[in-house]
């Protein structure tokens, strides 16, 4: 079981102007960081579900490649490892 800190998922009770509880359910995605070091990755968009539903594809991720899984320095040093490889 996840620790109640960790969960993503979180109920609240909101009250209705009918005086009716219901309980609604606040999902929110955690800081995007990269695969290889570990670093929080900018210019990916996190927080509530609804937030993020609502921007655009082109402000959520960046147009490179690998974006939203490696950091630019590790893809720079990963690129430039792979070229020197290849004869
Ligand atoms: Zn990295």
């Amino acid at each position: 079981m996840v620790r109640p800190s960790l969960r993503v998922a979180k109920t609240r009770k909101v009250r209705t102007p009918s005086h009716t509880k219901i309980r609604r359910i606040d999902k929110r995605t955690k800081r995007p960081h990269c695969s290889q070091c570990g670093a929080v990755l900018h210019g990916v968009v996190f927080g509530h579900q609804s937030k993020v539903r609502k921007t655009s594809k082109s402000e959520r991720l960046p147009s490179r490649v690998h974006a939203g899984y490696m950091c630019s320095r590790c893809l720079k040093s990963g690129i430039k490892a792979k070229a020197r490889a290849t004869p």
